[in-house]
């Protein structure tokens, strides 16, 4: 044997730099050694001394006892991990533990599922030899949180909490004060958890082996009730969540430690803002609207009220005149079957989703560049890295594990560039933050192509051996003028050049960008600049590198994968190639699929003002809300005919339409989220849908076949065995064969998948370089003058999107409300306060919110969310959008401010 030692006199091997408490659990029994401040995601930290073992240098020798979880395995040593002394040793010390915690085993939240209680139960313990003494079971219960709560009567000091919220989520709130019998946790400036600055993440709450930290929840006190494991609805990163039920009501969700998209982490989305599933203003009835006003409705009224009005519409005006916008939302499954519905049975290309206004440039940019366009590299390589950058995305806020992963990163020192017009938070970790004025990415790409030129800095085997179009290229960028682009950008040239030559000098750098990157009128240029930047050091096909997209909604991969796009049909094929086109229709057994490209979301919008859209059916997106312009949206959707809306709660959107059909939430159904590293993961049904709703695929399915279109019930099984007869990147995906972790695609036809695009050669072939000059966005050349600051839009942790599932969750209680987040030279050169009400006015319209003064802000720019719709920033959005893509520039938006005279928020007359 390689690396031999011995447990109890016999032999094993073990593996380099492991430690005795790994060794004895991989090769003995998991149970020998006991543990209390030990935990599978944190580093090994040696204070409870519990997992005590002997460890002799002969057989049977002198022995010295250490703590196994830090003490690493010595080459033929002999170790006894159950010996009679460190039992006593370890029965000691859990008394002593024991004298200053309460012993009301019996009514304490977490009876029967304490680890202090196990581990008191493996050592033998029946009764504290100890007298009482002076003790800390008086402090009071800290419960001023939505969420988070404490009883540090029942702290064992073990550290955990203090380590979880450190190394885990990187908050560094929970500390330890005082020193000897007098330590205590304390969080932030011995305040509440409500006071401090407590993310709310739970990762405390699921470390602390008592219940001295825990949540409104009690997470930890289910034991043996039903756990159902599934995937978070929010974000992209798709964390694994068990959620524990009992009589049909969802108790609480704790985060899985093996899960590989969160490995035992959620952000305060995830973990605890569940409770909208069954919140009292669920929708619970089919409504169609009569005379202005909405009527409850049969399931079999609205299905045939609204299959009668499509065939009126499809024969009067032609399936042209009909659309569809699936959600990204939902699982795969649906999207996948909403998009067959509206090509196959309607006989349109006018399907969309909403990666039309977050990242329908990645994938239309990456395409162009690499021949894919989905994230080259998987969140894992994070481990394998040197250097990060970070590119309009503000990850601790919208990705906030993956987020917390890339804080984790910088805290430790590899190279990180921040680009970012605002002092995100990651930019106060990073070694360089590059704040440049919103709409001048490509403009500072450029720069720092120039520089790796300028010093030599490309990896040209990488450029010779993998891509085309260098030479052109290279020509474009010898030809910048710095100087100019510094003025443009804002941003120090040295401080570009230094950060440029950091990066390309790295060994393995992984690029991360999001809606910041896409949400402009250069949206694709810049995708594409990315991926020239990762190709010119050869950042690509290797561990730790790629360029890799922070995808926004839980789904959106999966939309744009399953085809809801106008003109790409499942598994990104052209709807315009002849082959491809019958393909599709022999596929589907029909011959109606047409070979044009249908609407994308704005062009909906145009054609339903204009009255060549006279019918649309949207799935899970609140557009009135959240797309760009809320006037026009508003006016086009009121000049629909038909306005289809699936929902959960009533929207905006669903406000305004003909018929509303209650669907069911994530926990009520099943199917597969991908996420944004191409993760595969199953949805799993964790109650039955709430009374008087159904599965939003059943209730395509149920209208396909009331319009003539033989579809089999909905089942996650089934329609997986369809799409991987059709997506040729699903080939070899089976619902059975998914496993816990999924699979990340392509997945081969044996079931094999894959980590890491573009290894040995791009999809495309060669890669591709691609120049583009920057160009001042037309909203700023237009209206500047009149408008002089920007607005750049942005999301906060505790709330989604539009809202509706988080506004009605606890987090309300957390964060209120929008705000305005505004630069104090401004503040004052405007004479607004911190809280004063400002009137923002956009050429669009105008929006009264609350100031927040802070120097996160580069003078001139401002920002703010769109979760609450008593503020509806979207009156101020404009229609300008991604010149390839058609993605609205939500991130530049001309205005002004003045201190507020009153209300403004006025919606135009449509
Ligand atoms: Fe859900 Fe994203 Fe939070 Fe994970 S990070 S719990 S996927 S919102």
């Amino acid at each position: 044997m390689k690396n031999t030692a011995y447990i109890n006199n016999k032999a094993y091997e073990y593996q380099d730099g492991e430690t005795i408490l790994n060794f004895v659990k991989r090769t003995v029994s998991e149970e020998l050694i006991p543990t209390l401040c030990d935990a599978p995601n944190l580093e090994a930290f040696g204070s409870c001394r519990v997992c005590s073992v002997e460890v002799a240098l002969e057989e049977n020798g002198a022995t010295k006892t250490v703590a196994s979880c830090h003490t690493p395995v010595m080459p033929n040593s002999y170790i006894y991990p159950d010996s009679e002394s460190v039992q006593d040793l370890r029965k000691n010390i859990i008394e002593l533990v024991l004298t200053d915690h309460p012993l009301d085993c019996l009514t304490c939240e977490v009876n029967g599922n304490c680890e202090l209680q196990d581990v008191a139960a493996s050592v033998g313990i029946r009764e504290v030899r100890y007298p009482e003494g002076e003790n800390h079971l008086h402090r009071v219960k800290d419960l001023s949180h939505p969420y988070m709560t404490s009883d540090l009567s029942k702290c064992i000091n073990c550290y955990r909490c203090v380590r979880a919220c450190d190394e885990v989520q990187g908050e560094f709130v929970l500390n330890m004060a005082g020193r000897g019998f007098d330590s205590h946790i304390i969080k932030g400036n011995n305040e509440s958890f409500m006071d401090s600055d407590c993310v709310s993440c739970g990762a405390c709450s699921q470390a602390c082996p008592t219940s001295a930290i825990s949540d409104v929840f009690q997470s930890k006190a289910i034991k043996t009730e039903e756990k159902t494991r599934t995937v978070c609805t929010y974000c992209g990163v798709g964390c694994n969540l068990e959620v524990s039920t009992k009589n049909g009501k969802i108790l609480s969700i704790q985060a899985p430690y093996e899960a590989e998209a969160n490995q035992g982490h959620t952000c305060l989305k995830g973990r605890y803002a569940f409770k909208f599933y069954d919140h009292p203003e669920r929708l619970r009835s089919p409504l169609i609207k009569r005379n202005g006003k909405f009527e409850e409705a049969s399931w079999d009224e609205a299905y045939e009220h609204i299959v009668s009005e499509l065939n009126r519409i499809k024969s009067t005006s032609g399936p042209d005149a009909i659309a569809g916008i699936s959600s990204a939302r939902t699982p795969n499954e649906e999207n996948y079957l909403m998009q067959k519905f509206i090509r196959a049975v309607i006989g349109t290309n006018n399907i969309d989703c909403c990666a039309r206004v977050c990242h329908s440039p990645t994938a239309l940019g990456m395409q162009r560049a690499f021949g894919t366009g989905a994230a080259t590299n998987s969140i894992e390589d994070l481990d394998h890295t040197d250097c990060i950058i970070v590119i309009g995305a503000n990850p601790t806020d919208a990705h906030p594990v993956t987020g917390a992963r890339i804080k984790q990163q910088f805290m430790k020192g590899v190279t990180s560039i921040v680009v970012d017009p605002r002092k995100i938070e990651l930019a106060k970790y990073a070694t360089y933050h590059l704040q440049l004025r919103p709409g001048t990415n490509v403009a500072l790409l450029n720069m720092m192509f120039y520089y790796i030129i300028n010093e030599g800095l490309e990896d040209q085997n990488f450029i010779d051996n993998r891509t085309e179009g260098y030479d052109d290229f290279k020509e474009s960028v010898l030809k910048l003028d710095i100087d100019e682009l510094e003025k443009v950008t804002g941003v120090d040239k040295n401080l570009v050049r230094e950060a440029a030559m950091a990066y390309a000098n790295s060994k393995a750098a992984m690029e991360f960008h999001g809606l910041g990157v896409t949400e402009h009128t250069q949206g694709t240029f810049t995708v594409q600049l990315i991926a020239d930047l990762a190709m010119i050091t050869g950042n690509i096909g290797k561990k730790g590198a790629g360029v890799n997209p922070l995808r926004g909604q839980n789904n959106v991969q999966g939309a744009a994968d399953m085809g809801a796009q106008p003109h790409q049909g499942a598994g990104y094929m052209d709807v315009t190639d002849p082959a491809m086109h019958q393909k599709y229709n022999t596929f589907y057994g029909v011959d109606v699929v047409p070979d044009h490209i249908g609407y994308k979301i704005p062009e909906m919008f145009d054609a339903a003002i204009s009255k060549d859209l006279k019918a649309l059916w949207i799935i899970g997106e609140d557009v009135v809300q959240t797309d760009p312009n809320t006037n026009k949206v508003i006016k086009a959707m009121e000049s629909l005919e038909l306005l289809v809306v699936q929902e959960l709660f009533m929207t905006e959107t669903a406000m305004r339409a003909t018929v509303v059909l209650p669907g069911s939430s994530f926990l009520e159904k099943e199917g597969t989220f991908t996420n944004g590293e191409r993760r595969i993961q199953k949805v799993q049904k964790v109650v039955e849908p709430i009374e008087g709703t159904k599965p939003d695929g059943q209730i395509i399915v149920d209208v396909m076949n009331r319009m003539g279109y033989d579809q089999p019930d909905y089942t996650a099984k089934g329609m997986l065995e369809e799409i991987s007869q059709i997506v040729p990147f699903f080939a070899g995906v089976k619902w059975d064969e998914l496993g816990d972790n999924g699979k990340q695609w392509p997945v081969l036809p044996d079931g094999s998948d894959t980590q890491m695009l573009h290894i040995e050669e791009f999809k495309r072939g060669k890669g591709k370089f691609h120049y583009f000059d920057w160009k001042e966005s037309h909203e700023v050349e237009t209206y500047s003058e009149d408008f002089p600051y920007i607005i750049t839009t942005n999301r906060e942790l505790e709330h989604y999107n539009c809202g509706a599932m988080t506004r009605r969750t606890g987090n309300v209680d957390i964060l209120t409300e929008d705000v305005l987040l505004i630069h104090p030279d401004d503040a004052s050169k405007e004479g607004i306060a911190d809280g004063d009400f400002v009137c923002v006015e956009s050429p669009r319209g105008k929006v009264d919110i609350k100031a927040a003064v802070t120097n996160e802000m580069k003078p001139g720019i401002l920002s703010s969310t769109f979760h609450f719709p008593e503020i509806m920033l979207n009156i101020i959005t404009s229609d300008e959008h991604c010149s390839e893509a058609m993605c609205p520039e939500y991130k530049v938006v001309s205005c002004k401010i003045r201190k507020s005279k009153g209300k403004h928020k006025v919606l135009a007359e449509a």
